[in-house]
């Protein structure tokens, strides 16, 4: 049974338009050329982890709610201009997703970055600036999950390191 903090990011997330789906095919974009055979399903149960994760669940609260007050206009100036803008330099949102890629060791900062440069699937439709809907903080939140969850998939398949290696 999960806890309120957890129900509610799943909820938030979901309000916001984005599926574990979504975020589990982002994790296949990563990893699909180094994991043969990989499916969709696997990358489901390392989204559903990372998600499982109370910080990933602090960081969807805090963005998403951000995100949402943004699109109300509902901030002080020069804040609400910038995040309306989603102003590249203002950074505080990738922040927030380092926090999250931190969790999972080094290999998760080359997938942030990675994702993040080519934005593909659900993160195009979360930077399409033309809707009037704001995602500022969820664009970078959704992609460190999928990068997280990408750096759990590769340490799984890790060998075993040896002592002797
Ligand atoms: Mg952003």
């Amino acid at each position: 049974m999960e806890d309120i903090i957890a129900q509610t990011a799943r909820k938030w997330l979901k309000e916001r338009g984005v599926t574990v789906d979504d975020i589990a095919e982002l994790v296949l974009f990563l990893q699909a050329e180094y994991i043969p055979g990989l499916t969709l399903d696997e990358c489901r149960k390392n989204v559903e982890a990372v998600l499982s994760k109370r910080e990933v669940q602090n960081a969807i609260l805090t963005g998403i709610q951000i995100d949402r007050l943004t699109e109300k206009g509902m901030l002080e100036e020069p804040l609400q201009d910038m995040l309306k803008r989603d102003e590249g330099l203002y950074g505080v949102d990738e922040i927030i997703a380092f926090s999250i890629v931190n969790v999972y060791g080094s290999i998760g900062f080359t997938n942030y970055g990675y994702i993040d440069k080519m934005k593909p699937g659900i993160l195009k439709r979360l930077n399409d600036k033309s809707t009037g809907e704001v995602h500022t903080f969820l664009d970078d939140i959704v992609g460190a999950i999928a990068a997280s969850a990408s750096s759990r998939l590769a340490h799984s398949q890790a060998p075993t390191p040896h002592i002797d290696d």
